[in-house]
């Protein structure tokens, strides 16, 4: 048996399984604290013989296998996170652990199992509570330096909306994240019509993230998955948007082959945290 942590910053999602796709139990807890969301998680998996532990979580943190800090959360990301080791507390499940970020093990659920399955150059994007983005090169992240942090690059903001990433403001996940949507337009974005104009807006500036995934990743697919894009209506806006925007520059082949669904809906990052331990 496996088992997998998915890390949000605002649901934790707990699984043990005999493959990824084959789940024998599952828990969804909320990520309060790590002093009482920690003990939650080691207590669920007490019960199982694990042999080995796939974690996909929020960041930044060390993802460098060879660092005495391997698993630091390092920056304020999620309040009083800062500081926590992962991987030190994990391994009191089980000390065979393989940890990334949340967005990067979303990305490998989707390479191996779903809609990402035969790229060469994917891109998993989660907008929900935050804006994250995985990039896989055959198959493998896209780590860098530390890690990629695409949903805090710049885009053009223009309404010069204030934004509300915690660090930056009006970065991409500060503009067009769902808290954004809702300090925008005063109401929660699950509360919004279909025909609401924030639709019209959201698309845009996710449109204008995306148009610099392809400038610089130049990927065969993207994934928009996340609790915003649970409204399908945006995959054609921000279709309609990226073609407009990008202006045939380069070709980007059947738009609707390029910009797609989840194939494994809102399972994508406990697949693929699972899949870590494999
Ligand atoms: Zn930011």
């Amino acid at each position: 048996m496996i088992g997998g942590i998915e890390l949000g910053g605002t649901k934790c999602v707990l699984a043990v399984a005999n493959n990824p796709l084959d789940i024998i139990e599952k828990r969804i807890i909320p990520t309060k604290d790590p002093y009482s969301t920690i003990p939650e998680i080691v207590s669920f998996f007490s019960n199982f013989n694990i042999s080995k532990l796939g974690v996909g979580s929020f960041g930044p943190l060390v993802l460098n296998s060879a660092s005495a800090d391997y698993g630091l959360l390092i920056t304020e990301s999620k309040k009083n996170w800062k500081g926590t080791n992962l991987v030190k507390e994990f391994s009191k499940i089980n000390e065979e652990i393989a940890i990334d970020t949340d967005v990067n093990a979303a990305a490998l659920g989707e390479y191996h199992y779903g809609a990402g399955q035969s790229s060469e150059t994917f891109v998993y994007v989660t907008v929900g509570t935050g804006i994250g983005a995985g990039v896989l090169v055959k198959g493998e992240p896209h780590i860098g330096n530390f890690h990629l942090e695409i949903g805090h690059m710049l885009i053009p903001n223009v309404d010069n909306f204030r934004g509300v990433c915690r660090i930056h403001g009006n970065c991409f996940e500060g503009l067009a994240s769902g808290p954004a949507i809702q300090a925008r337009w005063g109401v929660e974005a699950s509360e919004l019509s279909i025909n609401h104009e924030a639709w019209k807006k959201e698309a845009q500036l996710l449109s204008f993230g995306i148009v610099n995934i392809i400038s610089n990743h130049s990927p065969d697919k993207i994934v928009l998955g996340g609790g915003v894009m649970n409204q399908k209506h945006l995959f054609e806006l921000i279709r309609l948007n990226v073609e407009d925007i990008w202006k045939g520059y380069t070709p980007l082949g059947n738009i609707s082959n390029l910009i797609l669904e989840p194939a494994l809906g809102n399972n994508s990052g406990i697949v693929g945290s699972l899949s870590l331990a494999l």
